[in-house]
Parts: C-alpha cells; structure tokens; sequence
C-alpha cells in the first residue's frame, strides 16, 4: 500500500512545511562512550569560569540580566582591539549568525555560500526566505574567493570552514572585501583559534565586514551558549535591533559572568589550544598510515575518507564500539568522516579502533 498523503496540521502556521531543522550531532547515553562528533574541546573550560559561575550563583539571580551584556562586550572588544560598539553577543554564534541572515541577507540579490560549509545556514535561508547561490567548492575541498566576485546581496562562509577544516589567508579576504563593497561578507570563526587567521583586523576598514566568533571551541564552553560578532558599530546596532525584537536577554547572569572570565584567561586558551593542534597534527599523521587522505585542518577536527573502505563502514564500526564521529550525507563527502579532536588517549583509541576494523575488511 502506498504511504498515505500527509495531511496538513490546520494549527500551523502559513508555511510551516517550509522549514526544515539543523540536526545537530546525536548526543546518545552508551557507556563508556568517546564523543567526537560535535567539535566539543575535551579540556573543558578555565578553571576561572567555573568560579566565576559560582561566584554568581546568589540572591541576584531573581534579577534580569544586564540585557546590553555590557561588561562582556567591553572584555571582548579589549580582547579583540576594538570598542564595546563593535561587538555584538548573543546564545551561541547560532543565534548571532541567524540574527546576521535576518539583519543582513533578506535582499533581493541573492546570498552566496559554499556548497559544502555548515549546514546551518541553508536551513537560516529557508526560514528567513533568503535566496541563495552555492558555490562549488573547489577540487582540493577549498573555498576559491574570485567565484564571490559576482552580484549578491550578502557572502558568507566559515574560516576555517566545516566541515572541510581548511583555512583561507586574512589576505584573500581582504581582496574580496575590496570588491565587494555593497553587501555584507560575514565571516564565521568558530575554529579560527585552532590554527587559523582571523579577519578581525579587518573590520575598522572594511564596514561590511562581520567576524563571528563562539566560545563553544576554543574556550571550551559548548555548553554555556555564547558567540559574538565584530564589526562596524552600523552592523552592531542592526543586530541589536534584531535581538530586540526576538529576546532581550539571551545571556543570562551565570553565561555572563562565566563568558567574561573564559574571555579574561588568556594563557589557558593558549595553553589548551596548542594540546589540541599538537594532538591534531599526531592524528593525521597516524590517519594517513593507515590508508586515509587527511584534508589540511586548521581547526579542532580532521575530516577525513579511506582509501579503501567506506564512510559509512568505518562510522557504522566505530559507534559499535561506542566511538561517535560525524558523517555527512552529502554530494562529494559522503566518504569523509569528520572526527573531533579529543585528549592523546582518546586520540589513540580512535586509531586503534580504526586500525581493528581497516584490518579485519583486508
Ligand atoms: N559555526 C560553525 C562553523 C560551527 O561548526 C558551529 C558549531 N556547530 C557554530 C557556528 C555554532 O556554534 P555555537 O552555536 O555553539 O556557538
């Protein structure tokens, strides 16, 4: 018998068939479990920030938060070298990248983005009815910046980009900046700490340029929600009047004071993005041993396919033994496997798992 015809929910809104979610990486409860599918940092956060969220764990919480999250947006502008003006937070870079596409890219030119780049911004696309163009990636999985250079109403990618890891120079965004002065070029960060270049010293002269940036990554605090942007006080104060008309208080007290302590430790970015890198670079290696073309990443993750066996094999192998990566469904990395950077240990559990199962498909 065929399926039967859907019928449409009458209590749902005009249009409602047209959105179609982001799936985020599962978050499943087996034992003895190794998480390597959603980029999270497995040293965790500074030390500080958990004082500092107890610190604020008192009586104030009765009190709404500080809504212009003022005292966080001055740290990350002092971080950053720019004023609080120029920096715009919000829950998770998510949030700032859906108030980015709604602010800016609503436009009757449309949209260009990577075909293969974070899967959250066609589904910002559907929601916001933004037109889009994809643009192909190039042969080496490589964002190739003069196929921007043609009418649009806004540009976005991320770099490094995802799930690729590959990083693009600060200059080559300068060159696209230059010739594409009348909409804005949205840069998402989210991995920039791991080896990449960022384009921030680009915003005072560029005032559509806006850098995302999360601390979900780098500054280990996936859990705590919170992502900024920098640029020109012009776009700030558009993404201000977005949030304005969605939720004023996207940061609540504890995700303040915690994010303003993460930003304020400086040496412990540091310290665990190098063990991250080091780890990073001892995996690729150990992966190209064992048959596998490893993409260049400049990122907390390495996205890579064998030679001989399948994407879906080695995923499929790997969570039996309670190992999670990440695998794409999509045209020209189906095969890839993008697998999360985590501690030496559980680096080398990875490899041995994979080494079992190359070995028992020979
Ligand atoms: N941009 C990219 C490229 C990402 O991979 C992610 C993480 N899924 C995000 C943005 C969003 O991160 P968050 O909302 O945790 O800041």
């Amino acid at each position: 018998m065929p399926d039967p015809v859907p019928t449409p929910n009458p209590l749902l809104s005009r249009d409602f068939d047209r959105l179609v979610p982001y799936t985020p990486g599962e978050q499943p409860r087996i034992a003895d479990l190794l998480k390597l599918n959603t980029n999270e940092n497995p040293y965790g956060p500074s030390p500080s920030v958990l004082e500092a969220i107890r610190g604020a764990a008192d009586d104030s919480l009765r009190l709404y938060p500080d809504p212009g999250s003022n005292r966080l947006r001055e740290a990350i502008g002092r971080r950053y070298g720019v004023g609080p003006d120029m920096v715009f937070v919000g829950n998770g870079s998510d949030e700032v990248l859906a108030h980015a596409f709604r602010a800016f890219f609503v436009q009757d030119r449309p949209l260009l983005l990577p075909d293969i780049s974070y899967s959250f911004y066609p589904v910002y696309c559907a929601f916001f009815g933004i037109e889009s163009v994809r643009i192909p990636l190039a042969g080496d999985f490589g964002i190739r910046l003069s196929d921007y250079e043609r009418e649009n109403g806004g540009i976005v990618f991320a770099n490094p980009n995802a799930p690729t890891g590959i990083a693009l120079p600060a200059a080559h965004i300068e060159t696209l900046l230059q010739r594409n002065r009348d909409s804005v070029v949205l840069v998402d960060e989210a991995y920039v700490d791991f080896g990449g270049e960022s384009a921030v010293g680009l915003v005072r002269e560029h005032p559509n340029l806006l850098v995302v940036q999360t601390l979900s990554k780098s500054r280990a605090l996936a859990g705590l929600r919170v992502g900024f942007a920098i640029g020109d006080p012009r776009l700030v104060t558009a993404l201000e009047t977005i949030k304005g008309s969605f939720n004023s208080y996207p940061i609540d007290r504890l995700a303040q004071a915690a994010a303003l302590a993460a930003i304020e430790d400086e040496a412990w970015l540091e310290r665990t993005c190098q063990q991250v890198i080091a780890a990073r670079e001892t995996l690729a290696a150990q992966l190209l041993e064992l048959g596998f073309e490893v993409l260049p990443s400049a990122t907390n993750f390495l996205f890579a396919r064998h030679r001989a066996m399948a994407g879906i094999e080695l995923f499929d192998g790997l969570r039996r033994e309670g190992i999670l990566v990440r695998r794409f469904d999509a045209a020209r990395i189906e095969q890839f496997l993008r697998i999360s950077i985590g501690t030496p240990a559980q680096c080398q559990r990875l490899r041995d798992t994979l080494a079992k199962l190359i070995a028992h498909a020979d």
